[in-house]
Parts: structure tokens; C-alpha cells; sequence
């Protein structure tokens, strides 16, 4: 992929969100000078999925990047990216949650997290369960996690053509998080990628995780 079709790419990304939905930059597998070149025409949150490869991007890039890890982190691997990352997407179990907590404590910061919810109808490894999430969210109001902040809800539609399937999908993570939102306000409800962003949009997603269709088809791994 040329500097020129990523710059067209990201361009007509943006024209496509309404102005009140964030855009996550999905970087995975593609290298610093792309990623250096849509920072230089303004985008300033990128998303990662695994922890080695954000360790190394992080020290070659702008510092006021918001870096968003987007993937299954394992708790062991929270240590290396705890003193930099701004929001971590990708919570799916209380002991997970309870490290990051350890970790931010450790670095005097605050980290934001979002829940990631199992929506999706397909058989998917990772993500919790409705219940789960409502549970360590009514444990974070009882004080449990000082040094994290719950902004948000995070979650990943089935992989399929049926639109109607991902439109269910999405809607029930809005109802989940309209619900949990009377009991403390949430920020962000993360939603959508290349291929279903607009589905995500149009069912209340304001912010939405978007890869392949600027940096092009990666060409390894997912
Ligand atoms: C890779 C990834 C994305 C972006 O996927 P695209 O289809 O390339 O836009 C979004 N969310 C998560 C969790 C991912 O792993």
C-alpha cells in the first residue's frame, strides 16, 4: 500500500464518521512509516493487539500518541505496556482487570479500561460474559479498582455477511450499555471495524476500531 492510498484511505474513513465518533486506528502488522505518516495527517489514537509488537512500535513513534491495546492480553504482559498505554479495550476477566489495577498502582496512573463483552452468536475465545461485566462493574463502584477507570464497553460482532446478525449484535451491547450507564456515565461504547463500522454507527457506537480499510490487508497474522 502507497503513503498516497493511505492518505486517501484514511481520508475517506473520517469523511465517513459522524463528528461525535472516535476513531481508533488499527495498526497491527503494518510498519512505522505508515503509522508515522497518518499521525502526520492528524490522527492521534492507534490501536495494537499484541503486546511485543506495541513495546516496539511505542519508542519510535510521537509521544502524544493514545495507545489503545485492542487484543487478549495475557496477565503476565501487563507490566510492559502499564506505564504508557492510555486505554486498554480489551478487559475480559476480573483477574486480568485486578493486575491492571496492580500495574497502574505501581506507575502512580490511572489506566482506562473498557469491558469486552461476548455478543457475538459465533463461538468466540474471549470476552465477557453479560453478567460478568455487570458484576465487575458494580464491583468498580464499590471501590474496588482505584486505579483504573471503566470508561466504556467494548465488544465484536459475529464474522458474517448477515447484516441483520451483526445489527442484533450491536444493539444488544447499546441496551447493556444504556443500562450500566444509569448507574455511572460511560464514555465509550466500542463498536465496529472495516468491514461492519457502519452497521456499529448507526446502532449507537461512538467509537470504532478501523484497520484494513486504511492501512490495506495485512500481510500476516490478524
Ligand atoms: C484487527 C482488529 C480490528 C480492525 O480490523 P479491520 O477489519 O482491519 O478493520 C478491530 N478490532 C479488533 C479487536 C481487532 O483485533
Amino acid at each position: 500500500m502507497s503513503l498516497d492510498n493511505i492518505s486517501s484511505n484514511y481520508q475517506k474513513t473520517i469523511n465517513d464518521l459522524p463528528q461525535n465518533v472516535q476513531l481508533v486506528a488499527v495498526s497491527k502488522t503494518h510498519p512505522i512509516e505508515h503509522i508515522q505518516h497518518v499521525y502526520n495527517l492528524g490522527q492521534r489514537i492507534f490501536g495494537e493487539n499484541k503486546v511485543q509488537e506495541l513495546a516496539e512500535k511505542y519508542p519510535q513513534l510521537p509521544k502524544d500518541i493514545q495507545w489503545h491495546l485492542i487484543g487478549h492480553l495475557q496477565t503476565n504482559k501487563v507490566k510492559y505496556i502499564a506505564e504508557f498505554i492510555d486505554t486498554i479495550q480489551s478487559v475480559d476477566s476480573e483477574k486480568l482487570l485486578e493486575e491492571i489495577d496492580r500495574q497502574a498502582a505501581k506507575f502512580q496512573r490511572k489506566i482506562k479500561v473498557l469491558l469486552q463483552v461476548k455478543i457475538a452468536e459465533e463461538e468466540t475465545k474471549f470476552g465477557l460474559e453479560i453478567h460478568e461485566a455487570k458484576e465487575i462493574f458494580q464491583d468498580d463502584l464499590n471501590g474496588k479498582y482505584p486505579n483504573i477507570e471503566i470508561t466504556g464497553l467494548m465488544g465484536m460482532a459475529t464474522f458474517t455477511d448477515d447484516k441483520n446478525q451483526v445489527t442484533k449484535e450491536f444493539t444488544l451491547l447499546k441496551q447493556i450499555f444504556d443500562k450500566l450507564s444509569l448507574l455511572k456515565k460511560l464514555d465509550t461504547l466500542s463498536m465496529g471495524m472495516s468491514g461492519d463500522y457502519k452497521e456499529a454507527i448507526a446502532c449507537g457506537a461512538n467509537s470504532v476500531r478501523i484497520g484494513s480499510a486504511i492501512f490495506g490487508s495485512r500481510q500476516y497474522g490478524v
